[in-house]
């Protein structure tokens, strides 16, 4: 590692690309939270059980996270769900679900993260977003929504906290083998596969490495961007 370990709260770290970026920041020497419905984290982060949608939930968390390690430094945005079906499917509740744990989600977290990375001069905030978010999807109204709702949150962040060396970005994946995207069916897999310039999906470990970068202190000037970890599915963001 060459920068001081940092105190980092991961959201949604118990699985998938959340686990994987725990997983890169322990290997870092870094003091890694992991904060998700279930509360599981891999071996040496402090798991914390949480509710990403509920703004108290969220307040204990950081608490949490902070009388063990000291104020947040890194938080990354994560936790994510989907309820995918076709427009005149899609109930409210479907639409509120997604919209509250993703969008609103990263909302309360990147809000409890701003309060002592303004104190402290120095923050990253991290948002996991998605291609599907500039690029659209069918049957996915509600996620894309609440993909692309992050770019606006990142670029107001940046524009708010930017003077206080706090950055704010998005990393967006593409088809990345989790649990997320084992249930999809074997026809739509394929049809993103040939879609997809690299040819294959990716894995939860290149985007943790994309993440560890903007968290990095080689990163300090980049603000506002959307990292996309797709293997050239969403050219043109
Ligand atoms: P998984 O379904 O494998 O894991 C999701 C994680 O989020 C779990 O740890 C889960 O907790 C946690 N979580 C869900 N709801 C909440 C909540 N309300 N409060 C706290 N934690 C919650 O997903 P992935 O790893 O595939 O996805 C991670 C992120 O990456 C998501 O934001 C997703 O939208 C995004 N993404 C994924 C892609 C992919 O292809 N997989 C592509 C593009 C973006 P628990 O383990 O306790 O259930």
């Amino acid at each position: 590692m060459t920068q001081s370990p940092r105190s980092i709260l991961v959201t949604g770290g118990a699985r998938g690309i959340g686990r994987a970026i725990v997983e890169e920041f322990l290997a870092q020497g870094h003091k890694v939270a992991a904060a998700s419905t279930s509360g599981k984290a891999p071996e040496g982060a402090l798991g914390i059980a949480c509710d990403v949608a509920d703004a108290a939930s969220v307040d204990a968390a950081f608490k949490a996270a902070e009388e063990a390690h000291g104020p947040v430094e890194v938080a990354v945005a994560n936790a994510g769900i989907t309820k995918d079906t076709l427009i005149l499917r899609m109930s409210e509740a479907d639409f509120d679900a997604v919209l509250d744990v993703n969008l609103k989600g990263a909302f309360n977290v990147a809000k409890r993260a701003s309060k002592s990375m303004l104190r402290a001069r120095h923050g990253r905030i991290i948002f996991i977003g998605s291609v599907v978010g500039l690029y659209g999807s069918p049957g996915q109204v509600n996620y894309a929504a609440s993909k692309s709702g992050l770019v606006g949150i990142a670029r107001s962040l940046t524009r708010e906290l930017g003077g206080r060396n706090i950055t704010a970005n998005v990393v967006a994946p593409g088809f990345i083998d989790t649990e997320m995207t084992a249930v999809l069916p074997e026809d739509t897999v394929a049809g993103y596969k040939a879609a997809i310039p690299a040819g294959r999906l990716g894995g939860p470990a290149e985007v943790a490495a994309a993440v560890a970068f903007l968290a990095s202190d080689a990163a300090g000037y980049i603000s506002g961007a959307v990292l996309p970890v797709d293997g050239g599915l969403g050219m043109g963001h």
